[in-house]
C-alpha cells in the first residue's frame, strides 16, 4: 500500500465503558404528491412504481397549491407574493406589508424561472430520477432475496440516531442494508429527554423501535464539523434567540456544553465542538435513560446503548458503551 493510501485508510476505535456524565446533568418540504388521501385507491406516485423510472410519465409531481396559484407563470408569482405577504407580527412588518427580505426572495425566484433551466444546471428531477433507476438496477433488481423478505416486514437489530448532516449517512458509512437499522436523523443527533408534549417524535421512533421491532442495539453517532453542535457551543445561554427552532434545540445538550466550558476552557472553540460532539452523545445516552421502556430493556439485557464518533475529516469511527452501574464491574 502506497504511503498516499495509507494516510486515508480509515481507523475505527472501540473504547469500553468511557465513564458517563455526571447523573445530575444526565437526567434531565414535503411537496404533496396528489390531492388524495392515502386510504384513495389511487396508484403510488410513479417513482416509486415498480417498473423503470425513466417510463414515468411527467409532469411526476403536481403540488396541491397548483390550482390556487393559477396556470400561468404571472399567476404563479403572484400567488407566491399573496403566500408571502402574511408576515408573522413579530417580524415588524404590518398584515399586507410584503417584507424586504420576502421581496427580495420573488425578486430572485423571478429571475431563475425566467431563465432557461437553472443557474447551474442542475436538474432535481433528472438527478432523482437517475438515482433511482441505478439503484433499481444495480441492487433492487440483483437481490430479490432481500427485497423479497423486506416486503414481509423488518427486523431489524440497529436503531440509529446520526444528525440531518448531508455527509453523515449512517447507511452509507457504516454500511448498513436495508433492513439493518432503523435510523431517526435530526440536528445535532440529538435525543430529547422523555416528553409527551415536547418531543413525541423522537419518542414515538424509540417507542416503536424498542417494544415493536424490538432492536437489540441504540447507538447515538456523533459527527466531526457538527454545525449544530457548532451552535450549541456558540449561541448565548441567555437572552432572545434568534432562531425559530434551532437554539431550543441543541440547546437539549446543553449539559454536554457546561460540562466541556468547565473542562477544556482555555482550548480554542474548534476544540471545544470537538468534545462536545462527543459529550453531547453522551448526554443523549443519558436521556435514553428517562425512557422506561429503554430502562426496561437494558435490565433484562435485551438492550444495549452505544455511543459512536465519526470524524470525516480523518477517516475514523469511535465507538463507546457507558456503564450505568446495571453491571457488575469486570476488573477491580
Ligand atoms: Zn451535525
Amino acid at each position: 500500500m502506497s504511503a498516499t493510501a495509507a494516510a486515508f485508510t480509515p481507523s475505527f476505535t472501540v473504547v469500553a465503558h468511557r465513564k458517563p456524565l455526571s447523573t445530575s446533568s444526565a437526567f434531565n418540504c414535503v411537496a404533496r404528491l396528489s390531492n388524495n388521501s392515502p386510504s384513495s385507491a389511487t396508484p403510488p406516485p410513479s417513482l416509486i412504481r415498480n417498473r423503470p423510472v425513466f417510463a414515468a410519465p411527467t409532469p411526476i409531481i403536481t403540488p396541491t397549491w397548483r390550482g390556487d396559484m393559477g396556470e400561468s407563470y404571472e399567476e404563479a408569482i403572484a400567488g407566491l407574493k399573496k403566500l408571502l405577504r402574511f408576515v408573522p407580527p413579530n417580524k415588524g412588518f404590518r398584515e399586507g406589508e410584503l417584507a424586504p427580505v420576502a421581496a427580495a426572495k420573488i425578486d430572485q425566484i423571478t429571475a431563475e424561472l425566467q431563465t432557461p433551466g437553472s443557474k447551474s444546471g442542475f436538474d432535481p428531477v433528472e438527478r432523482i430520477k437517475t438515482g433511482f433507476a441505478k439503484f433499481k438496477t444495480e441492487k433492487y433488481a440483483t437481490n430479490p432475496a432481500l427485497y423479497g423478505e423486506l416486503a414481509k416486514g423488518q427486523s431489524p437489530k440497529f436503531m440509529v440516531f446520526a444528525c440531518s448532516d448531508s455527509r453523515v449517512c449512517p447507511s452509507h458509512v457504516l454500511d448498513f442494508q436495508p433492513g439493518e437499522a432503523f435510523v431517526v436523523r435530526n440536528v445535532a443527533n440529538i435525543v430529547p429527554p422523555f416528553n409527551k408534549e415536547k418531543y413525541a417524535g423522537v419518542g414515538s421512533a424509540v417507542e416503536y423501535a424498542v417494544l415493536h421491532l424490538k432492536v437489540e442495539q441504540i447507538v447515538v453517532i456523533g459527527h466531526s464539523r457538527c454545525g449544530g453542535i457548532k451552535g450549541l457551543m456558540t449561541f448565548p445561554d441567555k437572552g432572545p434567540h434568534t432562531t425559530d427552532f434551532i437554539e431550543d434545540w441543541v440547546k437539549v445538550c446543553l449539559p454536554a456544553k457546561s460540562k466541556v466550558v468547565a473542562e477544556h476552557s482555555g482550548t480554542s472553540v474548534d476544540d471545544q465542538c470537538v468534545y462536545c460532539e462527543k459529550e453531547a452523545v453522551n448526554v443523549s445516552l443519558a436521556h435514553l435513560l428517562t425512557y422506561p421502556f429503554v430502562v426496561d430493556g437494558l435490565v433484562k439485557k435485551t438492550l444495549a446503548l452505544k455511543g459512536g464518533h465519526y470524524d470525516f475529516v480523518n477517516g475514523t469511527f469511535e465507538l463507546w458503551g457507558l456503564d450505568f452501574g446495571l453491571s457488575p464491574p469486570t476488573s477491580a
